[in-house]
C-alpha cells in the first residue's frame, strides 16, 4: 500500500513494508521522497519522523537540482544532452551514411555526414526524440485507458513553449510536447496520465484532483520534478 504525506510542498511517498526500521530516501533525478515503514507504524508518527528529517531531505534535493539550468544548446563535443531525465555527454561523428544517434553508456552520439552544419544538428536530435516517444506511447496510453476506463483516439507529439501537452476532447487527442524525451518517465507519464483525466473532466477542479489523486497518488512529485529540472522556459501550463 502506498500513502502519501505532506511536508509543505515537499510531498512524500509512504510504502509499508515488512521491516523493523524506517528508512528514508531521496532519489535523483527528481528529488522523489520515499519513507519505507514497518507495516503496523502509523501515518502520524511516520510524518513526525519525516519532519525531524526536513533538513537533510531539502539538502539532498537541493544537491540533485543543482544540475545546470538548460541554454540553448550549441551541439558542441562533450555538451550535456538529456534522455529520460538522465544527462548524456555528445559526442559528434562524420560517417558516410544517413543521420543516427546512438547511446552509449554516459555519451550520446551523433552521426552525421561529412561536412554537416551544426545548425542542422539540432533537427537530427529532435528527430530522434520524436521517435523515441512515438515508440515509448502507444504502450503508455494503452496501459492507463485500461486503468482509467478513457478512450485516446489519437496521440501527436510537437514542440510547444509554454505547454507540456494540450487534450482535445472532442477528438479525443492528447498532445505531449518534444521537451518530454528528455524528462524522466514517470515525468512523461505524469502528463500522460494529466492529458488523459482532461478526457474525463475538463477544468483543473476538484473532481480533476480528485481523480489524480486516485490515479497517481505522487502526482504533485513529478510536478513539482518537473518544474525543477532543467528547462527552457519558466513558465509552463497543461
Ligand atoms: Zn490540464
Amino acid at each position: 500500500m502506498v500513502d502519501r504525506i505532506k511536508l509543505g510542498d515537499i510531498a512524500v511517498e509512504v510504502v509499508r513494508k515488512e521491516i523493523k526500521n524506517v528508512h528514508l530516501s531521496v532519489y535523483p533525478p527528481t528529488g522523489r521522497v520515499r519513507i519505507s515503514a514497518p507495516l503496523r507504524m502509523d501515518l502520524d508518527t511516520i510524518r513526525v519522523f519525516a519532519i525531524s528529517k526536513l533538513g537533510w531531505i531539502k539538502k539532498q534535493q537541493a544537491r540533485q537540482q543543482s544540475q545546470e539550468r538548460e541554454t540553448p544548446r550549441e551541439f558542441l563535443e562533450k555538451e550535456s544532452h538529456y534522455f529520460k531525465g538522465r544527462r548524456y555527454l555528445l559526442k559528434i561523428r562524420e560517417h558516410n551514411a544517413p543521420p543516427r544517434v546512438e547511446l552509449k553508456h554516459s555519451h550520446i552520439a551523433l552521426y552525421v555526414r561529412r561536412g554537416t552544419d551544426r545548425e542542422k544538428m539540432p533537427a537530427i536530435l529532435d528527430e530522434w526524440y520524436r521517435h523515441q516517444l512515438k515508440a515509448e506511447l502507444p504502450a503508455m496510453i494503452d496501459r492507463w485507458e485500461k486503468i482509467m476506463n478513457v478512450r485516446v483516439k489519437d496521440f501527436g507529439i510537437k514542440k510547444m513553449r509554454t505547454r507540456w501537452g494540450t487534450c482535445n476532447r472532442e477528438a479525443a487527442r492528447i498532445w505531449l510536447n518534444l521537451e518530454l524525451a528528455k524528462k524522466p518517465t514517470e515525468c512523461l507519464e505524469y502528463i500522460v496520465v494529466h492529458e488523459m483525466a482532461h478526457l474525463v473532466e475538463k477544468t483543473h477542479n476538484a473532481r480533476f484532483v480528485a481523480l489524480m489523486d486516485r490515479f497517481m497518488p505522487m502526482w504533485p512529485v513529478y510536478k513539482e520534478a518537473l518544474s525543477r529540472l532543467p528547462v527552457k522556459h519558466e513558465n509552463w501550463r497543461y
